[in-house]
């Protein structure tokens, strides 16, 4: 009768446990991306080979601001893998979906979105200020 479930928090926010259904599909969309990632360190390689048999049309700044973009998207993809390991032992561990910082669930559509996310939204603001 008094029932005001929803009415003001979003059911992600009333959601206080994920249920094993949808732990198993964020886990499936963690080593899908986790494929992704891998195989592309020895197409980069591939390339860089590329790019030094067209040194002498690309100048030296280009071929430095390529080196620094491509430098900067193997530290990304690096983070990347972490962040998806680090979430796959949360997964182990049962911890996963919840807020490193406050120990607050994180909501469903922030995970669906980032699945490797690790702080609720209110933390994470906090976290880049
Ligand atoms: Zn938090």
């Amino acid at each position: 009768m008094l029932k005001r479930i929803g009415a003001r928090a979003g059911p992600d926010e009333r959601a206080r446990m994920l249920d094993a259904e949808s732990i198993e599909s964020y886990r499936t969309a963690l080593l899908k991306r986790r494929e992704t990632l891998q195989p592309a360190r020895t197409e980069s390689a591939d390339s860089v080979e590329l790019d030094q048999s067209r040194v002498g049309r690309v100048s030296r700044v280009d071929a430095l601001q390529q080196a620094a973009m491509h430098a900067a998207a193997q530290r990304l993809r690096g983070a990347e893998l972490a962040g998806i390991t680090r979430a796959l032992q949360r997964i182990e561990t049962q911890t996963y979906g919840w807020c490193l910082q406050c120990g607050e669930p994180i909501a469903t559509a922030r995970l669906d979105v980032n699945p490797t996310a690790e702080y609720c939204v209110s933390c994470a603001e906090r976290r880049e200020t």
